[in-house]
């Protein structure tokens, strides 16, 4: 929990988020991000789909406060959306609402937001909209409201550390709906707070979608969520169409390729650009074991940046105390 909180913390660093930037990738983050430039996402996309495998692409992008930078934001997704029209290659789009401009003005956000969904309807394209921490929650559904009134190629995700995930689940019946377990740090009034209890719910929510909602993405890296829902789907005959597997990128790539090669659909989450910071730590705080990542990059190489020694002096320091603290007991 001490290392979920550190890292949570850093991602939500903004001098060292913006620090980042400048570096391009480090600290291992090159084999969990498919590069800085649309050009390294799009190669990445084909090898993927030589495998059978679907993509969903992220423009990385955190802590945006100025309207120039939004409007910068959507330029590059609008980018994004023709890169993947004219490669012909099978992706869509995911989106982060505060990178368009929600922390700025709602009805700017949705007319960035629109623009992208509008150009994606064009070519047939999906767009989920990404949920991020519960200040954004309402106002995300609010967009999604907002938009679907005029599209149907627009979908968003339910995180099932809520208590009314459910709720939420049971309003969106219709859509595509991407479900994962939540990756924010929640207060204990309105998330669960122990692994256990989340589970619980992630699989409540994804087999009452998968019986009553359009389509459902089952967002997640746990091998036994994924034995689960094999099983469920067999022995309620849900077909193929009606849900797919997805993971990051990256992540367990042997387990993407083999779900692929079973005959089930299954879509990579693809972030690339030089906004890399917080989602990097974002996914070093689900997994500690993902520091092995960073740790090879720290003790190989002598090239380390400002960041990696910030992280790593901080991470050490905690750590050097909670181990103290164990002794103690
Ligand atoms: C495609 C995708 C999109 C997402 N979108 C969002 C979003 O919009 N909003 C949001 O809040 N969160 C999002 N998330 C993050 C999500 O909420 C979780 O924080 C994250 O997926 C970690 O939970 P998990 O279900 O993968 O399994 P965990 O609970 O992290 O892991 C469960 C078990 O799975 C196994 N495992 C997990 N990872 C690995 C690994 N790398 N190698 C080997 N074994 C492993 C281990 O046995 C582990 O104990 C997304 C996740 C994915 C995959």
């Amino acid at each position: 929990m001490i290392l979920k909180d550190f890292f949570i913390a850093l991602s939500q660093n903004q001098f060292l988020n913006s620090a980042a930037k400048k570096y391009g990738l480090k600290m291992g983050a090159q084999s969990v991000v498919a590069g800085t430039n649309i050009e390294e996402a799009i190669h990445s996309i084909k090898e993927l789909n030589a495998h059978g495998i679907s993509c969903t692409v992220d423009n990385l992008g955190e802590f945006v406060f100025k309207k120039e930078e939004a409007t910068a934001a959507k330029e590059q997704i609008l980018k994004v959306v023709e890169a993947i029209h004219e490669n012909k290659v099978d992706a869509h789009i995911s989106l982060k609402p505060t990178q368009l401009g929600l922390d700025i003005d709602y009805d700017f956000c949705k007319g960035n937001v629109r623009e992208i969904v509008d150009r994606a309807n064009q070519y047939n394209m999906f767009v989920n909209i990404d949920m991020e921490d519960y200040k954004h929650l309402q106002p995300s559904f609010d967009l999604l409201d907002d938009l679907s009134a005029e599209y149907d190629n627009v979908g968003t995700v339910i995180q099932a550390y809520f208590h009314q995930a459910l709720e939420y689940l049971q309003k969106y019946q219709n859509f595509r709906i991407r479900l994962v377990k939540g990756a924010y740090k929640e207060p204990a009034d309105i998330a669960y707070q122990d692994k256990k209890d989340i589970d619980e719910n992630y699989i409540k929510l994804i087999e009452w979608h998968l019986l009553n909602g359009k389509f459902t993405s089952i967002a997640t890296h746990d091998h036994r969520v994924i034995n689960h829902v094999k099983a469920f789907v067999k022995k309620h005959n849900i077909p193929n169409d009606k849900f797919e597997f997805q993971m990051l990128y990256g992540f367990r790539r042997d387990l993407q390729l083999k779900l692929a090669s079973e005959g089930y659909n299954f879509c990579t989450y693809v972030p690339f650009g030089s906004d890399w910071y917080g989602y990097f730590m974002r996914r070093l705080a689900e997994r500690p074991q993902n520091l092995n990542l960073v740790m090879k990059q720290v003790f190989n190489k002598k090239t380390n940046t400002v960041i990696g020694v910030a992280a790593g002096a901080f991470f050490l320091g905690r750590l050097t105390k909670s181990e103290k603290k164990n002794c103690k007991k």
